[in-house]
């Protein structure tokens, strides 16, 4: 597909002053590099920018988009190129606005239960960050080991424990905020409780991009759960499976997260990990004590404890938990 592309005489006259206000290989347009930030995760095809800039720093963002903005060359944020929304593909090329530099980790507050980040800081590595100070920051989308804080925020990120804890937008609370008119502004708040105003911090999560850059993030945290324990729990049919998944959340100790898989795809996965898959079936009503005995169901339930108890409204057929 191709769109219209920005005015190439245009583009030289950004580059020129993008070149003068930025540091010295900030500015860049090697083709394998104008390539490889064409595409993200969407598989929506190819749009390779004009330009790729690399920043660290609020002023530079500023600057960038004021460059652009009085040329008339189009901007796109991109993070780590994850999305599957095609959200960070620069459509009219122009400039793709990098924010991976801008990865600081600035604060962690164990008082305030908040913490202030950079954009480009990769969400697991913030999650263990916290993690180390009895600190829990739940969105946990599947792409957490490269995906970035400031990508989150844009397409307001779920993962496996929204079920119970909600959201990215369930913990922004804060943010400094570039707009395309290359204005600064703080919205939000560093405090648990603030209430009054207009919620522009809810209308920034989930504008992928089209409203401006978030370069710092304040994020509300929880404290550590003191215990994780993982279950696989067998159901005879979907219908009991989300009957189960309206209940778990409500559970104070329960329901952190949760993954639905068809017995097809668990096949799959069983198959691909060379493990025997019978032993998993939808039909299968393992006792505590079998699952104990033998090493190939070990692999499934690791560190078996107990065998268990009903879950959901019509109750699950079987359940292991095992330590995390
Ligand atoms: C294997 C895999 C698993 C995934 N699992 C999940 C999942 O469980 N849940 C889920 O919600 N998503 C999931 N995703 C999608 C993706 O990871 C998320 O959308 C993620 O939030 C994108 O982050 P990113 O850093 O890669 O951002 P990018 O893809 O680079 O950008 C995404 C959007 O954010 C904008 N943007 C980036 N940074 C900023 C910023 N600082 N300010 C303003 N706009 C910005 C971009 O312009 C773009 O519109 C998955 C993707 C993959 C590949």
């Amino acid at each position: 597909m191709s769109a219209k592309r920005a005015d190439p005489a245009l583009v030289a006259k950004a580059r020129e002053a993008l070149e003068q206000a930025l540091p010295k290989g900030a500015v860049r347009d090697e083709p394998d590099l104008l390539e490889a930030y064409g595409h993200d995760e969407s598989d929506t095809g190819d749009f390779p920018a004009d330009l790729v800039v690399f920043h660290a720093r609020t002023e530079q963002v500023q600057a960038v988009f004021r460059i652009c903005q009085s040329v008339g060359v189009p901007v796109t944020p991109v993070a780590a190129r994850s999305g599957k929304s095609g959200g960070s593909l620069p459509l009219y090329g122009g400039v793709s606005m990098s924010l991976e530099r801008m990865n600081r980790i600035k604060h962690i507050s164990t008082e305030d239960l908040i913490c202030i980040v950079e954009p480009g800081v990769v969400t697991g590595e913030l999650m263990k960050a916290v993690e180390a100070k009895g600190l829990f920051y739940p969105p946990d989308p599947n792409s957490l080991e490269f995906c970035s804080i400031g990508g989150n925020v844009a397409e307001n990120a779920g993962g496996p424990r929204a079920l119970k804890y909600g959201v990215t937008r369930d913990y922004v609370i804060g943010l400094e905020w570039v707009l395309p008119t290359g204005e600064a502004m703080r919205v939000g708040r560093r405090t648990i409780k603030g209430v009054a105003g207009y919620d522009l911090v809810g209308l920034f999560v989930g504008s992928e991009g089209t409203l401006g850059v978030a370069t710092e993030i304040t994020l509300q945290l929880l404290p550590l759960p003191k215990r994780v324990m993982t279950a696989l729990v067998v159901f005879p049919s979907v219908l009991d499976a989300s009957s189960c998944s309206t209940t778990c959340p409500s559970a104070p100790s329960t329901g952190v997260g949760s993954t639905f898989l068809r017995a097809r795809v668990r096949r799959s996965s069983s198959r691909w990990m060379g493990t025997q898959t019978t032993a998993c079936s939808p039909s299968f009503r393992p006792s505590g004590r079998s699952a104990r005995r033998t090493d190939r169901r070990r692999r499934w339930w690791p560190r078996a404890r107990s065998s268990g108890r009903s879950c959901g409204p019509r109750g699950a057929r079987s359940r292991r938990r095992c330590g995390r």
